[in-house]
């Protein structure tokens, strides 16, 4: 779109208290004996919160599809109203990014579209940025993903000394550049290179971290070849049904409808559902598909490496490790690959 910017770390909280005048601004932060996370910046921010070297625990879903969110009212509830503030990402990684495909798949590249989706995802604009650092639970590399953005930004903002060299990906990139031009400068080529080098440090760095899990398999392949492996009792063993790791994935997708009394009326609420509940395909009379809790892990599965592979190329797991940080049961899904790959070579070889 244009050749590459900078933007002196002196300005970037600047550049946020600008944004948070134009509407409302997330950005990805790291805080002393914290994990990267979320936090809301307002016009006054001091500019003292770190960017985020990784990904922050909470999943991009969140802010297009709430754990919660009334979408409809009768007999005089209370309607869900209209927020139609704009608003900001900042530090999205190239894992969150690709969890976004997964979603506009579902809520609105589908035969039906979410119109809640579809408004909050038509006003957020998105500013990415490199991961500098990676968590001993990312895997991205093993599904074909850069610890860089590579594309599907309004904005990237890689960090090199003294500030971020930054792309736009798109018009609304570029307005934010055009609008905000005291804070951007022509990028200098050694700047650039920095760059490129700090991309191969951590694009090394994640291969190294990843080496035991190397699975020379399609893990498509490997999935449905493992459907009746013994893998899927064994480890739903120390399943609790929490139903963490489907909350904290960004790419799962599940949600119930149940009406409430509220205001005068009924509100018809959305909410997050888990697949790994027992109650998740449970129907009226009693009768579930999925009644073993080895089904269901199976399922979760099934859906993240057959199903969406299928249904658009794509796998529907970013390798962002949340899941396996947040299982109680320290259910690893590296480890469940690992052995659905080793039970497939051991079947080749028989
Ligand atoms: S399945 Fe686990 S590693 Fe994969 S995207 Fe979901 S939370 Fe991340
Ligand atoms: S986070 Fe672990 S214990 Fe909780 S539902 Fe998922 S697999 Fe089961």
């Amino acid at each position: 779109m244009m050749d590459k910017l900078f933007l002196k770390d002196n300005d970037y909280a600047g550049l946020l208290k600008e944004l948070a005048r134009e509407g409302i601004v997330y950005a990805s932060v790291e805080e002393e004996g914290e994990k990267p996370h979320i936090r809301l910046i307002t016009d006054d921010y001091d500019g003292q919160l770190k960017p985020a070297s990784i990904r922050a625990v909470e999943p991009l879903k969140a802010l297009l599809f709430p754990a919660l969110e009334n979408v409809g009212a009768y007999m005089g509830g209370a309607d869900p109203g209209e927020a139609k503030q704009r608003a900001f990402i900042i530090g999205a990684k190239s894992c969150d990014l690709r969890s976004l495909e997964i979603l506009d798949r579902v809520f609105a590249g589908g035969d039906f579209e979410d119109p809640f989706y579809i408004e909050k995802r038509d006003r957020l604009t998105i500013i990415s940025s490199d991961c500098t650092a990676c968590a001993d639970e990312c895997f991205c590399g093993l599904m074909d993903i850069r610890p860089y953005p590579t594309g599907e930004y309004d904005m990237n903002l890689s960090k090199v000394d003294g500030g971020f060299v930054v792309d736009t990906g798109s018009e609304r990139g570029a307005e934010i550049v055009s609008k905000h031009k005291e804070f951007f400068s022509g990028a200098a080529d050694g700047q650039v290179e920095e760059r490129e080098r700090n991309r191969e440090a951590i694009s090394l760095a994640l291969e190294e971290q990843a080496e035991g899990l190397r699975i020379d398999a399609d893990l498509r392949k490997i999935t449905s070849e493992g459907f009746e492996d013994d893998v899927w009792e064994e480890e739903a063993g120390r399943c609790v049904e929490c139903g963490a790791c489907n909350f904290i994935c960004p790419t799962c997708h599940c949600f119930i409808l149940s009406d409430h009394a509220g205001g005068k009326g009924y509100e018809r609420m959305k909410r997050w559902d888990a697949c790994q509940y027992a109650g998740f395909t449970r129907v009226a009379g009693g009768a579930s598909v999925l009644q073993r809790r080895s089904e269901r892990l199976r399922n979760r599965y099934d859906k993240k490496f057959i199903f969406f592979p299928a249904l658009m190329d794509r796998y529907a797991c970013t390798g962002c490790g949340r899941c396996v940080s947040a299982c109680p049961g320290k259910i690893d899904i590296r480890e469940i690959l690992k052995v659905l790959s080793s039970q497939a070579l051991a079947r080749r070889q028989r």
